[in-house]
C-alpha cells in the first residue's frame, strides 16, 4: 500500500481483515502530518464507512449551513441533529491507521516509495537514506493527488480540474459554532468558493479555492468581504495550510495487472465541494476487499482486478456524474445569474422541493427530484448546496 492517508488506511484494513499480509508505506514520520484539509465530513458518510469517530478526533459538530450569493443574499439550512463533524484530520488519520494496525497491517513511516513495478516497490527510509525493496502480489496506490505511480504503471493520472486551496485557522472569530458559512462569487473565489468552518465557539477554519492566486483572494476575503470581514475583524491567525483540490472527477481506469488506485490518486473526490474522505474511503473499502480476494485466488490480472472499478462505479458513478455536471455549470455561471438564482431559491416553492430529500454525499437523488420541477440552473445550485448539508427538515428559515 502506498500512502497512509484515509484511503490507504481503509484499504489496508479491509485487505487485512480478509486474511492478507499487508504493509503500508508512508513517507512522513507521522501519519496525518502535514495537514491539508478543512476537515468537514458528514456523519452519514462516517456511518456508511462504518467508522465510529472517537471523541478526541471531533473538534466541532455542525447542524447547518448558510450560503451567500456574490451580492450577499443568504440561504440557510439548519437541521435538528448533527449533520457533519469538523475533525482534527491528523488525529482522524492516525485513528484510521490504528484500526488497520489492529488487523495486523505493518505500517512503515518515514519511508518514501521511489519506484514501482509489477510485484515490487522500491523505497527509501528517509531519515537514514537507506533503500529497501518490498515484494508484493498487489500494489494499492493511495499516494494522493500527485499520481506519480499511477503514471508509472501506465494509467492516466488526475490531470484536469485541480485547483489550489488555502486555509487559515483563526481564533477570536465571531461564528455560530453550529453553522458552516459558504461564500460564492467570481470575485470571492473564482472557480470554487470560500468557507468559514467553525472549529469551536470562537475559532474557525477560513479558506478558499480558486483557479489562481488563491492566497491573494483569501487575504482579500478576510479583509474586505462585507460579511466575512465582520466575522473576522478581531481574528488572529493560528496556522496556515493548503493543498490541491480535485474537481475533475475520477480517472478513467483505476486498475491494471497487480495494481489498484484509490482516493485522491484516483480522483475519487466530490467535484462540487472537493471533499474526498468519504468517497475515497468507500472506494478504498472495495479496493482492499477485491485485492484480498484476487490474491487468495492467485489471480491478480487486470481482468480480475477490474472488479474493483465495476464495484465502485456501481456505487458512485451516478453521484460523480451529477456532481461533475453541477461543477461544470457552476463554473460557467456569472455573478448576476448566481444572485438571481439565490433570489429564486429563497422562495417557498423551491424550498419545499429540497426539503424532501437530502444527503451530503449521495446527491443524485436530490438532483433527480428537483430536476422534475425547477429549471436546470436552480437544480444545479441546489445540488451544490446539498453536498454541504442535507437540505430537508428545515422548517424555519428562508420560507417567506
Ligand atoms: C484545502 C483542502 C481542504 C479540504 N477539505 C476537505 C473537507 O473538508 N472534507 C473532505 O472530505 N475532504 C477535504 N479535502 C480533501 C481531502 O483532504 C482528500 O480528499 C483526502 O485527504 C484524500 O485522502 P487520500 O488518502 O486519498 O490521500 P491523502 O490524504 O493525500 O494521503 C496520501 C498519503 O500518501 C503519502 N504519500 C504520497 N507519496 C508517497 C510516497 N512516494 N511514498 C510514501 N508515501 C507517500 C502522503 O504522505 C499521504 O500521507 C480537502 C483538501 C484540501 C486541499
Amino acid at each position: 500500500m502506498i500512502g497512509c492517508g484515509p484511503s490507504g488506511a481503509i484499504a489496508s484494513q479491509n485487505a487485512a481483515k480478509k486474511g492478507l499480509k499487508v504493509a503500508v508505506i508512508e513517507e512522513h514520520p507521522h501519519v496525518g502530518l502535514p495537514e491539508h484539509c478543512a476537515g468537514l465530513i458528514s456523519t452519514t458518510g462516517f456511518r456508511r464507512l462504518n467508522i465510529n469517530v472517537p471523541k478526541e478526533c471531533i473538534l466541532n459538530k455542525v447542524k447547518g449551513a448558510t450560503f451567500y450569493s456574490p451580492q450577499g443574499i443568504a440561504f440557510s439550512v439548519s437541521r435538528r441533529n448533527t449533520q457533519a463533524y469538523v475533525v482534527n484530520r491528523p488525529l482522524l488519520d492516525q485513528y484510521l491507521a490504528g484500526l488497520a494496525q489492529k488487523e495486523n497491517v505493518s505500517l512503515f513511516t518515514d519511508t518514501k516509495v521511489l519506484a514501482v513495478k509489477m510485484g515490487e516497490i522500491k523505497t527509501l527510509k528517509v531519515s537514514q537514506k537507506r533503500e529497501q525493496h518490498f515484494k508484493t502480489k498487489v500494489i494499492i496506490d493511495a499516494e494522493g493527488v500527485r499520481g506519480k505511480f499511477v503514471r508509472e504503471m501506465g494509467l492516466a493520472p488526475v490531470s484536469r480540474g485541480i485547483i489550489p486551496g488555502v486555509q487559515i485557522e483563526v481564533k477570536n472569530a465571531q461564528v455560530n459554532p453550529e453553522e458552516v458559512e459558504i461564500f460564492l462569487g467570481n470575485k470571492v473565489a473564482p472557480g470554487f468558493f470560500a468557507w468559514i468552518i467553525p472549529t469551536g465557539e470562537n475559532t474557525a477554519r477560513v479558506g478558499l479555492g480558486a483557479h489562481h492566486h488563491a492566497l491573494k483572494y483569501l487575504e482579500e476575503f478576510i479583509k474586505n468581504h462585507p460579511i466575512a470581514s465582520k466575522r473576522l475583524s478581531n481574528a488572529v491567525p493560528v496556522k496556515k495550510f493548503g493543498g490541491s483540490i480535485i474537481l475533475g472527477g475520477p480517472i478513467p481506469k483505476t486498475y491494471t495487472h497487480g495494481f489498484l488506485v484509490v482516493g485522491d490518486a484516483a480522483g475519487q473526490v466530490k467535484p462540487t465541494t472537493g471533499g474526498g474522505v468519504i468517497m475515497g474511503g468507500l472506494c478504498a473499502q472495495i479496493a482492499g476487499k477485491v485485492a484480498a480476494e484476487a490474491v487468495t485466488e492467485k489471480n491478480v490480472s487486470g481482468g480480475r482486478l477490474s472488479a474493483y472499478q465495476k464495484k465502485w462505479k456501481k456505487l458512485l458513478s451516478r453521484e460523480f456524474n451529477s456532481m461533475l455536471l453541477a461543477r461544470k455549470i457552476l463554473n460557467r455561471m456569472d455573478d448576476r445569474t448566481l444572485n438571481r438564482l439565490f433570489e429564486t431559491l429563497t422562495k417557498r416553492e423551491f424550498y419545499r422541493v429540497i426539503e424532501e430529500v437530502g444527503d451530503m454525499d449521495f446527491e443524485s437523488e436530490v438532483i433527480r427530484k428537483i430536476l422534475l420541477k425547477p429549471t436546470l440552473s436552480i437544480s444545479i445550485l441546489l445540488n451544490f448546496l446539498a453536498s454541504f448539508i442535507p437540505i430537508k427538515e428545515d422548517k424555519k428559515k428562508n420560507v417567506q
